[in-house]
């Protein structure tokens, strides 16, 4: 250990107690890579606070020190955005130790909860209390609620209800030296002055620690559809979206679509998971919820189906009869991830693109992408209703996939520049962390660049959070 060390590891173990400092190797080795296993960090130690005022005086401590602190949550970020640099200097400050669902206000519709709190611990508070928390993603188990408000967390049921930052009345953040910043307020209307908690929403930890947020609340879906429906062209899933939006309003909740790659690869992997429709180019699993009982929704959304079929933009399509059918059919999707985790690496794309330029996008970029890496194979799905696209790269059969990913620079031109000409973005969930550092600055206009630097002199002058992140 380096000298300097020892003070600074002495006063975290009298603030948080010495079993939650850790510094062992294997101790701190879950904690020092990502989910995706691509980055490997060296932490000075790990510090698990269990309460605010923990978090604040080891914050305090750390700053008092000049030691660079990196904020995680359930590290599950798919850009390295909690995983510390090799150096050996950071200090990890992990939050599973605050998760604590503090108070449920049931008619403001509201919880104030800590931010380590899982989000699948969160939507079943929520759901205990008789209301329903929306946010929903594939690593809902495992990621934390502060890591999804500092990753501005998408998933999917953005289309009805916004992004992580729109589901956020209020937050306790940690600054940089130390202070807590209480804007723990349940308001919908609060128009006084800036909007602080906006800074710290979607910053990657590199403005301040949130260590608590008031959460909005939903009435409980209690009828509810799901359908899968199979489609020849994305163009047709477009179509489809617009005849379901116009049919359901804002009932339609999620709108994803899937290739036949992504069905065949998440099928090899997890085989149990049925393949309803097969034979088809394109999937479309859409979701929609209504808070009341004697809905029509499970009609208009057949008809819907009835009439897209007619027309001749579905192929075909099914209605999940039962929770577990839906259940399933949600496991098609959601196990994509984790199925191309398991079949090796690839070159991730989460971009963003105006839902009605999509099929050009995917034209052109096959194109070009086929003519610089012949016999490359596409695993395509997201967030369609949201214009979201996971449009990933697995290596042409027979290419070892560390030897593909090499070319992940060239792949990546090849898509962000056609992203930035249809006027989309190159991250549209996942964040920047250290993976997408060098397009943010290719990409964003040169005073956006200004303006986040100016904001992160003024909250964190000493470069102290998650350096190296974002900027
Ligand atoms: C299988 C899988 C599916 C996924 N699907 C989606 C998806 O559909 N949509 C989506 O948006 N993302 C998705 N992700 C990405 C990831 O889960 C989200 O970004 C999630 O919000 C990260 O939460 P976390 O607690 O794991 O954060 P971490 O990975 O621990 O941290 C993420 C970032 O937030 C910072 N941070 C963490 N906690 C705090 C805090 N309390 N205060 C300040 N900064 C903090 C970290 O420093 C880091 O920069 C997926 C990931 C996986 C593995």
């Amino acid at each position: 250990m380096a000298e300097s060390a020892a003070p600074l590891l002495a006063t975290l173990r009298t603030i948080v107690g010495d079993a939650n400092v850790l510094t062992a190797e294997n101790d701190v080795a879950p904690f020092s890579t990502d989910w995706r296993d691509r980055y490997r960090g060296r932490p000075r130690a790990v510090v698990r606070p269990a309460t605010t005022a923990q978090l604040a005086a080891s914050v305090r401590c750390c700053a008092e020190h000049a030691v660079p602190m990196v904020p995680q949550g359930g590290n599950t970020s798919l850009c390295g955005g909690a995983t510390p640099h090799e150096g050996g200097h950071e200090v990890i400050v992990s939050l599973t130790r605050m998760n604590r669902v503090r108070a449920i206000d049931v008619e403001n519709a509201t919880m104030t909860v800590e931010a380590g709190a899982t989000l699948s611990s969160v939507q079943q508070a929520a759901a205990d209390a008789g209301l329903m928390f929306p946010l929903s993603l594939a690593a809902e188990g495992s990621c934390a609620i502060g890591g999804n408000l500092s990753t501005n967390a998408g998933g999917t049921a953005v289309l009805r209800f916004g992004n992580a930052r729109e589901l956020v009345l209020g937050l306790e953040v940690v600054l940089a030296d130390g202070r807590v910043w209480n804007g723990l307020r349940g308001l919908r209307k609060d128009n006084t002055g800036y909007d602080l908690k906006q800074l710290f929403l979607g910053s990657e930890g590199t403005l301040g620690i949130i260590s608590a947020a008031v959460l909005k609340l939903f009435p409980k879906a209690r009828t509810s559809t799901t359908a899968f429906a199979a489609l020849a062209e994305v163009g047709d899933a477009i179509a489809l979206l617009g005849l379901l939006r116009q049919t359901l309003g804002d009932r339609l909740t999620g709108f994803e679509l899937i290739s036949a790659e992504c069905i065949e690869l998440t099928r090899r992997e997890f085989p149990a998971v049925p393949d309803p429709l097969p034979g088809h180019r394109w999937y479309v699993l859409a979701q929609a919820d209504d808070p009341a009982l004697n809905s029509s929704l499970g009609a208009l959304f057949e008809s819907a189906l009835s009439e897209a079929i007619e027309s001749g933009v579905a192929q075909d399509a099914t209605i999940a009869q039962s929770d577990a059918q839906a259940a399933e059919l949600w496991a098609l999707r959601e196990n994509i991830p984790e199925a191309q985790r398991r079949e090796g690496p690839n070159i991730k794309h989460d971009i963003s693109l105006p839902v009605s330029s999509i099929p050009s996008f995917l034209d052109e970029a096959s194109a070009q992408l086929d003519a610089a890496f012949p016999g490359v194979r596409y695993v395509t799905f997201g967030h369609l209703g949201d214009g979201n696209l996971h449009y990933n790269l697995a290596p042409p059969a027979g290419v070892p996939g560390e030897e593909f990913l090499d070319q992940a620079p060239r792949a990546n031109r090849v898509v962000y520049d056609l992203v930035a000409r249809f006027g989309g973005s190159f991250s549209a969930e996942h964040g920047i962390g250290q993976l997408k550092r060098d397009e943010l600055e290719r990409y964003r206009p040169a005073i956006e660049i200004e303006l986040m630097r100016a904001i992160k002199r003024a909250l964190d002058p000493q470069q102290l959070l998650n350096p190296g992140k974002v900027l």
